[in-house]
């Protein structure tokens, strides 16, 4: 896993190579372009910004990179932002991997990867985001949901073949099960929901609840809909005790809330984890 900040680069406009579908509900979307050249090796699991053509568009209208940062161009023909998740990136094959959750046309992403065809034109910012895992703590708990999937299997793939501990991922349904890459002594462990509603689930909660914990410093990665996120975050500080610093945890999406009118609250709540780590809780 690569903790160095990236060279500053301008996002790359990329074009859809192909699609694949993992689940009923997961769609792999293949990206390559001579844009592509130079993306950092070893980013799988890292942030990325999509950027989506508006209305109208055939292509997105990319910002420009100057000294101050991004020039964005008008508003009115500003690309739609989302941040989704390196899965995989091959520089050989000059690829890279992004897994969309389908989720109904509600969402200009879910949308768009719904109906990406070849040659579909997308922006791509980044990689970047804080570390997903600390490989020296002595075991790990990794969780998530179907859109911190690249996140969860990133970490998986990460770990030495002798780390321990749990990795517990919730779906909608019994059909979202996938392989993931587990090492040999990591738990991994599926909740169902059986189609009730995320935001609403309580599953994972009950399950790190009921986990039995093992000795020594824990490294947790946990990212999904925010309610759950929030109330494990609070757990894990509160009453395991778990350093701020071994916690990778950042609530992905929110149940009946879009992107934007989300994003203010997201920023809220992972600064306010900040602060906790730095009072001591
Ligand atoms: C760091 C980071 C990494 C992420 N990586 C990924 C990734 O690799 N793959 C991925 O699929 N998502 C990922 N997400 C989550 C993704 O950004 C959000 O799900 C986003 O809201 C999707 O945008 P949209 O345009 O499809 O829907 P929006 O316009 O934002 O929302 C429309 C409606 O869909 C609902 N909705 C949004 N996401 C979901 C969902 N996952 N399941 C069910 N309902 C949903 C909303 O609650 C809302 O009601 C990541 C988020 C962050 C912060």
């Amino acid at each position: 896993m690569s903790t160095a900040t990236p060279a500053r680069t301008p996002p790359r406009l990329l074009r859809v190579r192909r699609t694949e579908r993992l689940t009923p509900e997961m769609l792999r979307v293949t990206l390559a372009g001579p844009a592509l050249a130079g993306f950092p090796l070893d980013s799988a699991g890292a942030h990325i910004k999509l950027m989506f053509a508006r209305e109208g568009q055939v292509d997105p209208v990319l910002p420009t990179l100057g000294p101050d940062g991004p020039i964005w161009p008008p508003a009115h023909l500003k690309p739609i932002l989302r941040t989704y998740t390196v899965a995989r990136y091959d520089e050989a094959a000059g690829e890279l991997d992004v897994d969309f959750v389908l989720h109904g046309d509600d969402g200009i992403a879910s949308r768009w990867a719904a109906r990406a065809r070849p040659g579909d034109a997308i922006g791509v910012a980044g990689p970047g985001g804080p570390p997903r895992f600390q490989p020296g703590a002595d075991w790990h708990l990794v969780i998530g949901d179907p859109s911190a999937l690249a996140m969860v299997a990133s970490v998986l793939e990460g770990l030495p073949a002798e780390a321990r501990g749990y990795a517990l991922v919730e779906v909608p349904n019994r059909h979202e099960i996938r392989p993931l890459p587990v090492p040999g002594t990591v738990e991994l462990r599926w909740l169902s929901r059986d189609g009730a509603t995320a935001g609403d689930s309580r599953l994972l909660l009950q399950a790190v609840q009921r986990l039995p914990w093992l000795p020594g410093r824990v490294s947790v990665s946990l990212a999904g809909e925010s309610a759950q996120v929030v109330a494990i975050r609070d757990h894990l500080l509160r009453e395991r005790g778990v350093a701020r610093a071994d916690l990778y945890a950042v609530p992905y999406w929110k149940d009946r809330h879009t992107e934007e009118a989300y994003h203010e609250e997201r920023h809220r709540l992972m600064d306010e984890v900040a602060e906790a780590a730095t009072a001591g809780e």
